[in-house]
């Protein structure tokens, strides 16, 4: 935990959310700009810095994250139609909050190749 992380804030409750689901090491909240009808931020409780460090030190905790994607999807009804997880990395990433986070965005349909 790392006070000036604004996401381990959200996570020890100094910071509000709008939570949707939580397990004992994971907690989802919907991202306060939200870029779709559906976009959840799903994030391991314990700081990361980004997915891959994440998954480097333990990697069933990155495999739980994803598990809560797709719970988090199924609970919003775009399960069926399809959706799409984003995990910003670094710079070039446009990564902004420095704490590991999935974005799951959906209810309308995606372009690609992303900006
Ligand atoms: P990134 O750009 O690092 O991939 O994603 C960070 C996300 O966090 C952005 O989509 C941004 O809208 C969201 N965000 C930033 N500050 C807050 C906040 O205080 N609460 C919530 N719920 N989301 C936030
Ligand atoms: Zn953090």
């Amino acid at each position: 935990m790392s006070s000036d992380c604004l996401f381990c804030n959200i996570v020890e409750r100094s910071v509000p959310a709008t939570i949707v689901h939580e397990t004992g090491s994971v907690l989802a909240f919907r991202d306060i700009n939200p870029q779709a009808p559906t976009h959840v931020l799903v994030i391991p409780k314990a700081h990361h810095a980004d997915a891959a460090s994440m998954a480097a030190s333990d990697p069933a905790l990155a495999g739980e994250v994803l598990d809560i994607a797709g719970t988090v999807a199924a609970a919003d009804g775009i399960d069926a139609a399809g959706y799409r997880l984003v995990f910003n990395t670094g710079k070039d990433g446009q990564q902004t909050v420095l704490h590991a986070h999935c974005h799951v965005l959906g209810g309308r349909g995606m372009e690609w190749p992303p900006g």
